[in-house]
């Protein structure tokens, strides 16, 4: 890959485009092959994988394609204006590829976690060795199949394998090292990148917290927030919610709701739900269970099932009175137990979280006033006010960790995200987003109607726009009602949307 880097095909911005484009029509081509690959991984949910993995990638793809001969462009600055010496002299700053660069992916967004670091990597026109995660060996094969389908070989390779070969892969001259994974072997990688003086770039996990105070405006949908990340992905999400920290005076009522959540969301036996993911391996399983058998906490069954070895199933569980020396506070959890810590005064919250490792994302509820104490006493990759993992949809906002949650990695800006209090006090009402999706479905589905729509001057920004609201939308009905009458209105949608705008 050095060498046909050093030919310089990659560098030709046509070359660059030619390949996202085809990695936009190959991604098309083969959603089902990855959307099997992920279900037979980690049982995931068709809807969990198309929002948090294909969507997200057609997207960046979408976004390169239309901004990248503007990044691509010099920066011309004003040089010299206040140097006599250089009153003569133009300048300016080209951004130019690193080289060769390695991606080594994690197993818990098998997909994403490679292909959007691919998308910046080749738009930028470097050669690129490519590291799927040997646990979720389905969606490593689905993205060799996909690569080696449509991009070119000497831009783009795949290497399979594990500790092992990643560490073979470590050994060659990189120009730069992309790692998304645990901080143990962000190590070993920042040692490997060391030893060639490589660039690094580590995408670690933490213990995110979620604070919630006694001001907030609506505890259900506070409860409603805080479960789905919890649950999405059965809670293997490096940006989910880890362990809540509660005041005393709500603690019972919130546990009461997120029992409802869970019954509502995936019934008595979510199990049986065909919306619930499974763990991803036996180690990991075993891992989990341990850390459960061994808290002092309080266990809180929320459903009729047991956890089952076999199916790699943990059911959603609650923790309470958990101490912050407990073991289920010693790691990151990645699993659907939520460990509750009640607290009296809201310093308490904030001292216990400035007690432990940077986390990657924290969530605080409350009011305004409430929300910014939080996240002006605390340090964290990203804070979001009143709602969990919502950033993750802004893709024009820095994301990382910070510390521990991002390794070396250098240049990170915390994002804070802040939601209005209005938008946690507004309750989702179902019926009328109901009533939303068929007027859509109905003018998607009617061709007449579209194609006036398309003919329109205007159409691109209006595509534009449409895309990004049906993609809002389905992240809201997904997450807030759990509604099937919704999910296949969506569904109608969101098919009429990729068939005929082509997103
Ligand atoms: P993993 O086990 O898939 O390992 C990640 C990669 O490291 C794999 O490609 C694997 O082959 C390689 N690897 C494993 N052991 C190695 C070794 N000894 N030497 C060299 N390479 C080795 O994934 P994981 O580490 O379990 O991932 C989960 C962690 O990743 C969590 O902490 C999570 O929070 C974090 N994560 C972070 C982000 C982010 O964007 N910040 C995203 C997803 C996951």
């Amino acid at each position: 890959m050095r060498a046909s880097f050093a030919q310089g095909t990659t560098r030709d911005i046509k070359f660059r485009k030619q390949q996202l484009n085809s990695l936009l029509a190959g991604v098309r081509k083969n959603s089902k092959l990855l959307l099997d690959a992920l279900s037979m991984d980690l049982g995931r949910p068709t809807v969990e994988s198309e929002v948090f993995e294909i969507a997200p990638v057609e997207y960046e793809i979408g976004q390169f394609l239309k901004y990248m001969d503007k990044w691509a462009k010099p920066d011309k600055h004003k040089l010299g204006s206040e140097q006599a010496a250089l009153l003569m002299c133009s300048m300016e700053v080209r951004k130019v590829p690193h080289g060769t660069v390695a991606i080594i992916g994690a197993w818990n967004y098998p997909i994403r976690l490679v292909l959007l670091p691919l998308i910046g990597a080749l738009a930028a026109g470097n050669t690129v060795v490519l590291k799927p995660s040997e646990l979720a060996p389905h969606s490593a094969m689905a993205i060799e199949i996909l690569v080696s389908e449509c991009l070119d070989p000497n831009a783009v390779r795949v290497v399979q394998g594990g500790a092992a070969e990643t560490s073979e892969l470590l050994k060659q001259k990189l120009d730069h090292i992309f790692y998304t994974g645990n901080g143990k072997v962000g190590r070993l990688v920042a040692k490997a990148a060391a030893e060639h003086l490589a660039g690094v770039t580590l995408e670690l996990g933490g213990k995110s917290p979620v604070v919630v105070h006694h001001d907030v405006a609506d505890l259900g949908a506070t409860a409603t927030r805080i479960m789905w990340a919890k649950l999405a992905n059965s809670g293997q999400t490096c940006v989910g919610a880890d362990y809540l920290l509660v005041h005393r005076s709500i603690k019972d009522k919130l546990v009461v709701l997120f029992r409802n959540f869970i019954e509502n969301a995936y019934t008595k036996s979510p199990q049986k739900s065909p919306d619930y993911t499974r763990i991803i391996n036996g180690r990991h399983w075993q891992r989990i269970m341990e850390l459960l058998d061994a808290t002092k906490g309080n266990i809180i069954n929320c459903t009729d099932d047991q956890a089952d070895q076999a199916d790699r199933y943990i059911p959603p569980t609650l923790v309470d009175g958990v101490h912050p020396n407990d073991p289920l506070m010693s790691h990151e959890l990645f699993g659907p137990i939520l460990p509750i810590i009640t607290y009296d005064t809201l310093d308490e919250a904030v001292n216990l979280i400035n007690s432990r490792d940077q986390p990657l994302a924290l969530y605080a509820f409350g009011s305004s006033k409430t929300t910014e104490y939080i996240v002006a006493n605390t340090r964290s990759g990203s804070a979001v006010s009143n709602d969990t993992m919502y950033h993750m949809a802004a893709n024009n906002y820095p994301f990382g960790g910070t510390g521990p949650s991002a390794g070396l990695s250098v240049d990170q800006k915390v994002c804070v995200c802040r939601l209005s209090e209005q938008i946690n006090k507004a309750k989702p009402n179902s019926n009328s987003e109901t009533k939303l999706f068929k007027s859509l479905a109905i003018i998607l589905n009617d061709r007449t109607a579209l194609e006036a729509f398309l003919t329109d001057p205007n159409s691109n920004s209006y595509r534009a726009g449409l895309v990004s609201l049906a993609q809002t939308i389905k992240q809201y009905a997904w997450r807030d009602h759990y509604d099937q009458q919704l999910m296949s209105d969506f569904q109608t949608v969101a098919n009429r949307l990729k068939e005929l705008l082509a997103w």
